[in-house]
């Protein structure tokens, strides 16, 4: 179905930068520095700078970033760590990779972020690392779960796959834990031709060692000093995202723009919206409301051809992939009820700022109905 207001499209996008991103692809065939090499070396010290951090280690997925991370802190079986269940499937495979366990504590409902409250009270003697995420773009209490950290002799690591650019008193995350991992999926906000990722960190024996470790753990070829992966970022990805992070800073405050026109149609309608806390700047990667008949809104919004998707519809303590956790239904509610009532209104920098006029009409048609 060719849907009026599509949930999300990058055409706009590639269409607006084709030229740039055809002559750094050019450079990378001609140079044939296909995986790491000077595109890659360039945007690790170019995101650097962007996000006001010492290093950035590129690789080939967020997921990988994460891994390293993990890796970095020595986690193995009989660890704890604790993390969020309402997130991407990622953020827990890091944890899992290391034969370490997640342990999950629930959201606060206006931020769908990890309370540190709850963090604190899921502290054990095994526990060895918190791993929270900045949901949908928005910083999570991050000063809270470091002080959390701080008094437990903990290690953090932010997931800030979302979060390129959101800030806690005007500094940009990835600069508040010791390890954050990013994400370049293309639908993120700084998105790649493909896959790609970035582990950044300010410590330079952690950064000494990602770089090992991501590259079959070799400091010199042919020597590996521990066992490490083909986390690489090719080149290619390395030259696309030079181009695209240097309109970053354009596309956030767009969602910014677009995410502020939502906000002033849908205020006043029962549906809960989405909040940023005092001091902290979401990166707007998505613009997520909750409605009781969730289900009920999106296919009102289906039938009237405008898009919306669901982030994410079971927590990750009722995953089949967790069942021997053993956790049951209803062990974390806050999460569980927003996997229920939370949907992704039609959102992406290029959309036509009168598409949230038109979803929030037909929002609002449905509440009056
Ligand atoms: C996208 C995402 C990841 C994984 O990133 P990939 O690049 O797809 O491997 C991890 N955590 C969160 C919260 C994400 O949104």
């Amino acid at each position: 179905m060719n849907l009026k207001v599509p949930y999300f499209s990058l055409a706009e996008q590639n269409r607006a930068l084709r030229a740039e991103l055809d002559a750094a692809i050019g450079s990378v065939i001609d140079s044939g520095a296909f995986c790491l090499g000077p595109e890659v070396e360039a945007f690790e010290r170019e995101f650097a700078a962007w996000n006001g951090s010492r290093h950035v280690i590129a690789t080939n997925s967020g997921t990988a970033a994460l891994h390293l991370a993990a890796r970095l802190l020595k986690l193995q079986p009989g660890d704890e760590v604790i993390t969020t269940p309402f997130t991407f499937a990622a953020t827990s495979w890091a944890i899992s990779y290391t034969g370490a366990t997640p342990v999950y504590v629930d959201i606060t409902p206006a931020t769908y972020n990890l309370d540190p409250d709850q963090v604190a009270a899921a502290v054990t003697p095994r526990t060895k690392a918190i791993f929270p995420v900045h949901l949908y773009g928005l910083p999570c209490d991050i000063a809270a779960i470091q002080r959390v950290a701080a008094d437990r002799g903990l290690a953090v690591v932010e997931d800030a796959a979302q979060a390129h650019g959101a800030t806690v008193d005007d500094v940009k995350v990835g600069n508040f834990a010791p390890l954050t991992a990013f994400s370049f999926y293309p639908t993120k906000n700084l998105g790649a031709l493909g896959e790609g990722g970035a582990l950044v960190t300010n410590d330079d024996s952690f950064a000494d060692r990602a770089r090992a470790l991501r590259n079959h753990g070799c400091r010199e070829r042919y020597r590996h000093a521990e066992v490490g992966y083909n986390y690489r970022m090719e080149g290619l990805q390395g030259a696309a995202l030079r181009v695209k992070l240097r309109h970053l800073d354009t596309f956030n405050a767009k969602r910014r723009a677009l995410a502020r026109r939502y906000t002033e149609h849908l205020r006043g309608l029962p549906l809960t919206l989405p909040v940023e806390r005092p001091g902290s700047r979401s990166a707007w990667h998505l613009y997520v409301i909750r409605a009781a008949d969730r289900d009920g809104l999106a296919r009102h919004l289906a039938d009237r051809g405008i898009g919306s998707a669901i982030h994410y519809p079971i927590p990750l303590h009722l995953q089949p992939a967790y069942a021997a956790l053993g956790y049951r239904a209803g062990a974390l509610p806050v999460a569980e009820q927003a996997s229920r009532e939370v949907l992704a209104l039609p959102f992406y920098p290029e959309m036509p700022l009168e598409h949230t006029d038109l979803v929030s009409a037909a929002i609002r048609e449905f509440f009056h109905h």
